[in-house]
This record gives C-alpha cells, structure tokens and sequence, in this order.
C-alpha cells in the first residue's frame, strides 16, 4: 500500500527499472507539438523527438484521431487473422515505394532481425546454403536483439553474450574498396544505414551506395537499407534511397513510422519475399490495428509535398543557428546530416562531453541527442514551427554558453 501512495519521482526509476538506462532528471508528462512539460510544470522545445520517431510532434491531432476511433473499434487480432489497417498501409507503402511486398513488426530491431533472416533465407534457398556472408559497417547500428546487435558494428553494444551469430563481416562505412576487398560469391547480403545515426549522423556518399549496389549485383547479393532513422521523411525524401537514387532489396524503416506508436516495417520485392513461406517467421503483435491505424495516418501527412518539402527549410533554419552558435563560442568542428537528422561534432578539446551539452541543454529547456560521445544530435519533428526552432536554438545557445563559459 505504501508503495502505491508513494509519489512517482526519478527516484523510482532506479528502485524499479533495470539499469540500462541514465534518463534525464525530469520525467515528461505531456507534450504538444514540439514542446513537453515535466512533472514541475517546467515546459521544454523537443529537438530530441523520442529519438527521431514524434515525425508530427506530440499529440498531433489527426493521429490522436486515429488511435481513438481505432481504439474503440478493434485493437488486436494476431496475425491469424489480418485487418484492414494494415492492409491499408501495406498498399500506402508500395505504391509510393520500390516494394511489392512488406511485412510489418513492432520496432526498428524486429525489421532489421526479419530483413536479416530473409537475406539469409533467400541466399540460402535460391543460391547455396554456404552463401551466408553479410557485410556491415563499422559503428553502424541496426538494434539490440543478438543478431541485429552483431551486425552492428559496436563491440561494447554486442560483447558479453557469449557466441555471437557467424558469418559477420564489419569494414570501415563509406570505404568502397574494403567492401570490395572481402565481398564474394558467398556474400548473402550488404547492410548499411544510408546516413550513421546512433553511430555520429554520418551520410552515406552516392558513390558509395552506388558502388554497393554495383557489388551486390556483381555477387548475387542482396542490399539491405537500414532506413529506421533515415526513413519516412527525415531527410526531405520519404526514404532517403530515393533521394540518393540507389534502390535496396530489402528496406527497413520503424522510428517515425508510427509517428511514436510502436511499429516497424520491411519492404522487399516480391522474388525476394517469395522465399519465406507460411511458418518462415511471424510476430504476434505485428501489423497490430492500433499501430497500423496511426502509422497509416502519419503516412497521409508526411507523404506529402507540403511536410517533405519543408524540411529543406527548417533544416537550413537549425544550420544557421549552429553556425551563428559555433561563431560566438567555437565548439563545432561539423555541422552535418541530412534534413532533420542533423549532428553537430564537438571540437577536440570538447571531446567525450555531448551529454554533458544535452543535460546542459535540459537545464535551459531544450531536449537534444547526442550521437555517441563527440556528437549532439537533433531530430526533431518534421513540422516543427519557427518560432519553435528559434526558441529551442536560444536555449540551446545558453547551454552552450555555460559549458563553454
Ligand atoms: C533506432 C534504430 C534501430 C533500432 O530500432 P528499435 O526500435 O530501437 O529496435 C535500428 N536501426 C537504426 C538505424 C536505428 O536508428
């Protein structure tokens, strides 16, 4: 009884929760747009976006829309049965896509653990079971179940668990000739984030994604995009292959997809699907209606020409006020990324310290990332307002200001 009167304070997280976590003092309680309040009343700007994901803000009101009507109609069914959200979305997503077929899960790690299966699946059945091979990049990221953290390129993230899934190679991103240097005819697949984002917002080159398209062809192997960060919208285009105009095998995308309702999403072509078969692999709340309504929703909206086309605009918005930042106090040696996926890296002599800018930033009420130890990290909505913006640099530029001091 006493534990339930007990108030709920940041203290509880470390009673209750296990300790993968070091979460902001504050606890959010509401958000609208590209604010949120804490517990306190205290209202922050959201450049954080729950991680790239709140592509419409908080509460937008036509996704509150659909997950209300959705929620007073059906929630659930297994995919025993199939509903008509996901259908619905499933067709949104190929025709405005390279995919004649998707399969819908729950977050950006079940995408990748089921386009990494197929890859193997596909290679395995249509080629020779020894053509199992897959080639990742060095700092990539592509989620934290055994195999999606293996194919990352992060030792500190995939260490510890005793053996880990074989046949994983791992070559510097955006070195063309190390990728040559190990592809071969036993290569199944390439898996690449078209831009790095946990791994520092670094973007692919065009010759590079190019030139794996080129190898993957060469070898019968497949290109595997990892767009959960990139995707549905971040960079201007719905997808950033289709800005760089190389098309993948496989395609995966999760984050902004349900606009902040768990969902996540493989696109592939239909000989490639045509490898799995009743029983290959499943999910029990994959393609959920709940999901699948709001997700369809938050498609409607950002598959648009008004929402990717302003993104090149808010973008330069934030440049120029890093710049501006950078001017007054020195602390940048890059601005980078693509759209709204934007990093800003720390000179030298700020090295290691990018949470100590986003707890500075917290402090002055503005929600940022960082992107490993070097690097601050905005992902902010995808119709995030002026005004926002501007307010959210200032602080920002507060919290610098002390840091720098
Ligand atoms: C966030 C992320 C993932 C993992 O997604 P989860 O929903 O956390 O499982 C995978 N790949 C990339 C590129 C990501 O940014």
């Amino acid at each position: 009884m006493a534990t339930e009167q007990a108030a709920i304070t940041r203290a509880t997280f470390d009673e209750v929760i296990l300790p993968i976590y070091a979460p902001a003092e504050f606890i959010p309680v509401k958000g609208k747009g590209s604010r949120v309040w804490d517990q306190q009343g205290n209202e922050y700007v959201d450049f954080a976006g729950g991680i790239a994901v709140t592509a419409l803000g908080h509460c937008h009101p036509a996704l509150v829309d659909a997950l209300k009507s959705q929620g007073e109609t059906l929630w659930h069914t297994s995919n025993v049965f199939t509903n008509e959200p996901a259908l619905k979305l499933g067709r949104k997503l190929v025709a405005s896509t390279f995919a004649e077929r998707v399969v819908f899960m729950n977050s950006g790690t079940e995408a990748n653990e089921t386009a990494f299966k197929l890859a193997r699946y596909y290679a395995s059945t249509r080629h020779s079971p020894y053509k199992t091979k897959i080639i990742a990049f060095n700092n990539a990221f592509h989620g934290r179940s055994f195999f999606t953290v293996s194919v990352g390129g992060q030792a500190k993230y995939s260490d510890g668990f005793g053996p880990k899934p074989a046949d994983i190679i791992h070559v510097p991103f955006n070195d063309l000739h190390a990728v040559k240097a190990v592809m071969d005819d036993h290569t199944c697949a390439v898996v690449v984030e078209p831009i790095q984002g946990e791994g520092g917002v670094l973007a692919a080159t065009p010759e590079f994604l190019k030139g794996l398209r080129e190898l993957c062809d060469e070898h019968q192997a497949l290109l595997v995009f990892d767009e959960v960060q990139s995707g549905m919208g971040r960079t201007g285009s719905l997808f950033a292959y289709q800005y760089f105009g190389v098309t993948p095998d496989i395609l995966t995308s999760a984050k902004a997809l349900g606009g902040g309702f768990p969902v996540s999403v493989v696109l592939t072509t239909e000989e490639i699907a045509s490898a799995f078969h009743v029983g290959s692999h499943g999910s029990t709340y994959g393609g959920n209606p709940l999901a699948c309504a709001v997700a369809g929703a938050a498609f409607d909206i950002i598959n648009t020409p008004e929402v990717l086309g302003g993104v090149s605009t808010r973008r330069e918005r934030f440049v120029k006020h890093l710049k501006n930042i950078d001017a007054e106090f020195d602390v940048f040696s890059d601005v980078r990324g693509m759209g709204l996926l934007i990093g800003a890296e720390l000179k030298p002599q700020y090295k290691g310290r990018a949470r100590d800018f986003l707890h500075a930033a917290a402090h002055e009420g503005v929600m940022v990332l960082n992107a490993g130890p070097d690097v601050v990290r905005f992902a902010p909505s995808l119709v995030v307002e002026s005004a926002d913006i501007d307010e959210g640099m200032a602080r920002f530029a507060a919290a610098v200001k002390k840091i720098v001091g």
